[in-house]
């Protein structure tokens, strides 16, 4: 297994309507439980009680 490194390195893309997430920055914890959100594609998603967040509503 490699090391979590981001293959897609933020590029001049920012016209894409794709999803952005902050590879790092994204210390996001479960308002419900307060577990780790862990980032699934698009979204981050607590493993703990499904809670999760999509792209959408970060910005
Ligand atoms: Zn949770």
């Amino acid at each position: 297994m490699q090391p979590r490194i981001a293959d897609h390195a933020p590029q001049t893309q920012d016209e894409a309507p794709t999803c952005n997430l902050p590879a790092e920055h994204h210390s996001v914890y479960c308002p419900t439980c307060s577990s780790r959100l862990v980032d699934s594609r698009c979204k981050l998603v607590c493993k703990t009680c499904g809670y999760f967040l999509s792209c959408a509503d970060f910005y």
